[in-house]
């Protein structure tokens, strides 16, 4: 275990602020800087990615205790403190999320789900095809919308795939997992996350 306190709160990137040489940086580091922090509930479920401000100020009301440091030594200072930026954050009570069984569609979820690529050539998809088409009561739901292309969505139109003989790549379903949507809206995972956000 050994004890480095001390020396962990130093200084923050203290490769890359050698490297940079230069222009002394202003003491309260701005957000863009750290890394996001995972919110954690009491029960351990995660809940969001905070920015590093908003984790720091939680630590310091007493709200959420760290569960995991940081392995870069990010630290945030303020005119009093100096605290270093953890990776994962555990809030001290519990907190009752209401658990949502279907994940809500929307335009940048449906393309996630299926990898920007158009249903049915494969290529990459810009816009969203209703396979049953909505004029002739189509839904606008997963089962029934996919990624699509330009040129496919033109030669469709509305007409079923049985008219054309074409088929989907895959079959539409809803997005399970509790924690789909905060995966899918992260652009990368912070050290440990893995740990809390297997779906
Ligand atoms: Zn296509």
């Amino acid at each position: 275990m050994g004890s480095n306190g001390k020396s962990a709160i130093k200084e923050r990137r203290p490769g890359r602020e050698a490297a940079a040489g230069s222009a002394a940086r202003s003491p309260d580091i701005p957000c863009a800087a750290h890394p996001r922090v995972l919110l954690l509930n009491a029960g351990y479920e995660a809940l969001t990615a905070l920015t590093a401000r908003r984790a720091v100020v939680m630590l310091l009301c007493g709200k959420a205790d760290v569960v995991h440091d940081n392995p870069e030594l990010y630290v945030m200072r303020s005119a009093t403190h100096e605290v270093r930026v953890p990776s994962v954050i555990r809030l001290r009570e519990y907190v009752h999320i209401p658990y949502r069984a279907k994940v809500p569609m929307t335009r940048a979820a449906l393309m996630h789900r299926d990898g920007n690529r158009c249903g049915y050539c494969g290529v990459r998809a810009t816009t969203i095809d209703h396979v049953v088409p909505r004029s002739r009561g189509g839904e606008h739901s997963w089962e029934n919308c996919v990624a699509c292309c330009e040129r496919c969505n033109r030669k469709k139109a509305d007409k079923m795939l049985a008219e054309l003989g074409w088929s989907l790549r895959h079959k539409l379903v809803a997005p399970q997992g509790r924690n789909w949507r905060l995966v899918s809206s992260l652009r990368e995972f912070g050290p440990h996350w893995e740990d809390y956000l297997v779906a």
